[in-house]
């Protein structure tokens, strides 16, 4: 049992703002929450936090951390005018120089970085094309070293050939089966659950499609891909298929209330019904869309289901609600910071739908996944304001201690082992995989 004494619970969506309150965790979940809820109880940790802000933990909804190792790269990259030149002369050329190592340490740095920036859980879309069986396991044992809850998939694509596409539903069915045996073994006790992944409906054929809703159907698990990121897919999906993408995506019976839609820049009217009407979700990355170039999703306001993901530029999601909101106020758009805290939110309906808990609120029953901030507020914090502190203050330098699974994994920024040597690790592999993707 931890006792967190003397807490401000903060809530983004609905906004709430509770000062001196104390926090009893049991076991995986939230026992109770009050003043002097800990009164008369012997924890086997009590935490005096003198004030400081507890919340929910931050969740990233759309994640790749195969992409751990480019920060900063120095492979030659040739100049990429458009957004598919960007995916074959960078990313493309990036997943299939990734192995075994390289996909354990990108994926084991990110996750640290991830708990760092006070996320306690991350959704991924992983490729790694010449290490597709297993490579979700390995990446499994990186959110469980750092401590970080994850949902994970294999993004399935045909761009490398029949066999590609074929071990790409392999693993996920492989992963998905895996998970299931896990939950029932250890049930609340585990960190990781699994989608079902697809690249995006122009690197999937109908039969992929097909294939993916069999393991869809089989596995009960939502289907996570990217879909209308640059206009490219959309007039793909009407020259070849005769359909808008995401049309083309719900005729196979891939678009639920379990889905991610990555991105959906390029979603006609009729899309955005389908997805609004099937209750699926659309993830936003305003960063990668910016740094991608490809235009700026003014439809956010007429989607039922938002989340905000990275796109694998780290998952500092205090940060990314700050640039989702300035680029929409550069846009002329009508929503408010309060939109984009609801955004910040719906991670956690995404987690609740995937592991069948209660997650988001500080609450007795909830899953205690909580983010203790040293944020030292110049003006009054009130339920009213709290998405004014986000967007225009508080920020990841805040973030003091993560808990996730009733588990503190990290405590006054520190992690309780030595994680230098996983950074040493991965700069010296970094350096290899860009040297390696020259030769691609
Ligand atoms: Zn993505």
């Amino acid at each position: 049992m931890i006792l967190l004494k003397n807490a401000t619970l903060v809530h983004l969506h609905p906004a709430e703002v509770i000062p001196g309150v104390d926090i009893v965790i049991d076991g995986t979940e939230i026992q109770s929450v009050g003043r002097a809820a800990g009164e008369g109880l012997k924890p086997t940790r009590s935490i005096d936090l003198a004030g400081r802000v507890v919340m929910p933990g931050l969740v990233c909804g759309h994640d790749h951390f195969y992409s751990g190792l480019s920060r900063g790269i120095m492979a030659t990259i040739a100049p990429c005018p458009d957004f598919v030149s960007t995916l074959q002369n960078l990313w493309w050329r990036l997943d299939r120089a990734l192995d075994a190592d390289t996909v354990r340490l990108s994926g084991l740095v990110c996750a640290l970085e991830a708990v760092k920036a006070g996320c306690s859980a991350v959704i991924d879309h992983h490729a790694s094309p010449t290490f597709i069986d297993g490579s979700l396991s390995t990446l499994k044992e990186g959110f469980e070293k750092a401590g970080l809850r994850g949902i994970l998939c294999y993004e399935t694509t045909d761009r490398n050939g029949r066999d590609g596409a074929r071990k790409g539903v392999e693993e996920n069915q492989r992963f998905a089966r895996l998970v299931e045996e896990e939950k029932k073994r250890s049930g609340k006790q585990r960190l990781v659950e699994a989608m079902i992944g697809g690249h995006a409906p122009f690197t999937l054929s109908d039969e992929d499609l097909t294939a993916l809703a069999e393991v869809v159907a089989r596995s009960g698990r939502g289907f996570h891909v990217h879909v209308a990121e640059d206009s490219f897919d959309s007039s793909w999906s009407h020259r070849l298929h005769g359909k808008d993408a995401l049309a083309r995506l719900n005729d196979f019976g891939l678009i639920s209330e379990s889905s991610i839609i990555g991105h959906g820049l390029y979603l006609t009217e009729e899309d955005r019904k389908i997805l609004n009407a099937r209750g699926a979700y659309m993830a936003h990355n305003s960063r990668s869309n910016m740094n991608n170039n490809v235009g700026y999703n003014s439809a956010l306001p007429h989607v039922k289901n938002v989340v905000l993901g990275t796109d694998g530029i780290g998952s500092d999601m205090l940060l990314e609600a700050k640039f989702a909101y300035f680029r929409h106020r550069d846009s002329g758009g009508p929503l408010g910071p309060g939109a984009f805290m609801r955004f910040l939110q719906s991670g956690n309906e995404l987690l609740h739908r995937s592991f069948g808990e209660s997650f988001g609120k500080i609450e007795k029953g909830y899953k205690a996944d909580l983010v203790v901030l040293d944020y030292d507020s110049p003006t009054p914090l009130m339920r009213e304001n709290v998405a004014g502190h986000v967007i225009f203050g508080m920020g990841s330098r805040d973030v003091n201690t993560v808990i996730v699974n009733g588990r503190i994994v990290m405590e006054n920024r520190t992690f309780p082992w030595d994680v230098a040597p996983v950074y040493a690790e991965a700069q010296a592999a970094a350096r290899l995989l860009w040297k390696k993707m020259d030769r691609l």
